[in-house]
């Protein structure tokens, strides 16, 4: 199999019929949906992120891509140069973590190597974002194909592949409802994602129809009783009930904050259907801005070392920042 084209995997997300290209928009010839193109991405999206609507998503799009030509790193600037709602304080932080997504990507292969080998194509990343992992996993297996709620962060994801030489294969759409035929994925990979969706079943369902029978998942995510939580820091969040931990959060560390972290017994039971399931601690990388201002480097080298042996991971997929799940989905032939 050389290229995949999306045009012949592409479904209505509700339907999951075929969609039909029609030049600027695809179309559901069932429900008579239509999926517009863009940016020159398809929009598959059946609601918008909490974070923002589709029509401000849009003019905040246009507004970053400007009208020159900006290279990847000057999108990111230009991205939280609009996005004044994050805080200064945190705003370094989130840039350094999308310009190091390569790096994270690697960290998130070389664990995914270890528990899964990657024999078949093509490979779904789910939750892209600006497709550093998406950028990794293309270079490295060919035919990865990148979605995400977030049209903004694939315009920016967009630019990273070009820059790197590939294909852009991205879609704007929702884990809940993926827009894809069913059984088209050797595999689904997906970084720090689960935590940011609303109906954690319904993605790992969606993952499920849309891999070939025995397709596999490595996935992790931010774990919900971390000691600090994993994105902004907060110590025990995990303890606080959702509602006020949002409220909380948001006021404290003023950034937008919608997150639903799962535990490792949450995890488990979400995959409960699946085969070969290993729930384990996930080593993140732990980037210059956070080290700073958690962690001394002893703290750090302590922590990899836990990881290493086996009670030490064990203890850390309960409490550390991040856990991953791997194993294969079970389906009806
Ligand atoms: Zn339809």
């Amino acid at each position: 199999m050389k290229g995949i084209e999306l045009q012949n995997i592409l479904a209505c997300p509700i339907c999951q019929v075929l969609a039909t290209f029609a030049e600027t928009y695809y179309y559901c010839s069932h429900c008579n949906r239509q999926f517009p193109l863009r940016f020159g991405i398809p929009d598959f999206r059946i609601f918008p992120d909490p974070y923002i609507s589709i029509d401000e998503e849009v003019a905040k799009v246009a507004r970053i891509l400007g009208d020159k030509e900006y290279s990847f790193v000057e999108l990111v600037d230009r991205y939280y140069q609009f996005t004044p709602e994050v805080s200064e304080k945190l705003q370094p932080r989130y840039k350094e973590g999308l310009k190091t997504g390569v790096i994270r990507a690697e960290n998130f292969l070389t664990q995914m190597e270890k528990a899964i080998p990657i024999t078949d194509r093509p490979l779904l990343d789910i939750g892209c974002g600006t497709s550093g992992l998406t950028l990794l996993a293309q270079q490295r297996y060919t035919q990865v194909i990148g979605i995400d709620i977030a049209l903004r962060w694939l315009i920016i994801g967009q630019k990273r592949l070009a820059e790197a030489g590939l294909t852009p294969l991205l879609v704007c759409a929702n884990a809940e409802a993926l827009p894809f035929t069913d059984n088209v994925f050797a595999g689904i990979i997906s970084d720090s994602v689960l935590e940011h969706v609303d109906q954690a079943k319904k993605m790992l369902s969606e993952a499920a129809r849309v891999t070939k029978p025995q397709g596999f998942f490595f996935i992790n995510t931010a774990n919900r009783y971390s000691l600090l939580e994993a994105y902004t820091g907060f110590p025990l969040a995990g303890l606080i009930p959702k509602q006020l931990r949002w409220k909380v959060i948001e006021k404290i560390c003023q950034t937008p904050y919608k997150l639903n972290p799962v535990s490792v017994s949450e995890l488990r039971y979400l995959l409960a259907n699946t085969q070969d399931l290993r729930v384990q601690a996930y080593k993140p990388v732990i980037n210059a801005a956070l080290s700073q201002k958690f962690f001394s480097k002893q703290l750090i080298t302590i922590y990899e070392k836990m990881l290493t042996s086996n009670i030490g991971n064990k203890i850390l997929a309960h409490l550390g920042f991040f856990i991953s799940a791997s194993g294969y989905f079970v389906k009806n032939r």
